[in-house]
């Protein structure tokens, strides 16, 4: 295969993914992107997509060798450690570049009331005496942590219902972002939140919701992101977009 149509590899499930793809689909870059297979019904990417895993480390490096792949963006979500150390592997076994794209971190201002925990698991002892009406945002694989905390009451929101046990009290909300500050407001207000339990994901799509607990003085148990490890790096799309255009 010429190295011009060799296809770069986009591990996707994000809206920077998604950004990326069209912007190479539209330069005639081409481009496969790859999503784990979660939700039930993903916002698709332009271009090229397949679905599921890959079978680890030696199974993404066979499947970029059979692909030819040129180069692999890793574009998934800050807390998707373990595609994330996969893909550093697999691209030395295979030989191919990498880029890790992934939106800065959230960083409190003088009005966020922050209690920072370094993983779920504490984040869920922190609840615990804490909050009496917590939201919480971290998402339906995370969402069994809180299974033992019966002093509190949960609004779980989550793109699809979660499978896991569940805390004893609480109510699933389905809903899936961009979420608008008036609207975060009235959630909260309406549902008498008094504890906001989210991961550091970052971006503009969901922040809202720390601005909304911000006005209403509701604290904030922050997940910090997982440590990574060290490659190349873009913040934006349009900064790994330039990254592939560079490509030799
Ligand atoms: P993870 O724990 O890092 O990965 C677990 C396994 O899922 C991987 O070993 C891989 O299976 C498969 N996988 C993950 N992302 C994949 C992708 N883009 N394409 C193909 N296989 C993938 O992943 P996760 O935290 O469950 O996240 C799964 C997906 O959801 C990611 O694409 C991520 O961008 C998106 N997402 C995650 C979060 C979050 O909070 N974690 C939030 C929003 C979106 P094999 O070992 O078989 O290859």
């Amino acid at each position: 295969m010429p190295e011009g149509d060799a296809p770069v590899l986009i591990l996707g499930g994000t809206g920077e993914a998604r950004d990326l793809a069209a912007t190479l689909v539209e330069v005639g870059v081409p481009v496969i992107s790859s999503l784990a297979g979660r939700v039930r019904d993903p916002r698709l990417p332009q271009g090229e997509v397949r679905i599921g895993g890959f079978g680890g480390i030696a199974g993404l490096a066979q499947w970029l060798a059979t692909h030819q792949v040129r180069a692999v963006v890793d574009a998934t979500h800050p807390f998707a450690a373990v595609i994330t150390a996969n893909a550093v592997e697999a691209c030395a076994l295979a030989g191919v570049q990498l880029l890790r794209l992934r939106r800065d971190p959230w960083v409190p201002g003088a009005a966020d009331r922050w209690v920072r925990v370094p993983d779920i698991d504490t984040a869920a002892t922190e609840v615990d005496g804490r909050g009496r009406r917590v939201l919480l945002t971290t998402g339906r694989q995370d969402a069994d942590a809180f299974a033992g905390i019966d002093s509190a009451w949960f609004l779980i929101r989550v793109v699809d219902p979660p499978t896991g046990k569940l805390p004893a009290h609480h109510e699933i909300l389905r809903s899936r972002g961009p979420y608008r500050l008036e609207d975060e407001l009235e959630l909260m207000r309406s549902r008498a939140i008094d504890l906001l339990v989210t991961k550091n994901s970052g971006g503009e799509l969901t922040r809202a919701k720390l601005r909304a607990a911000a006005l209403l003085d509701v604290p904030v148990v922050m997940v910090d992101r997982p440590t990574e490890p060290p490659v190349p790096t873009a913040a934006t799309a349009s900064a790994a977009a330039d990254w592939v255009a560079g490509l030799r």
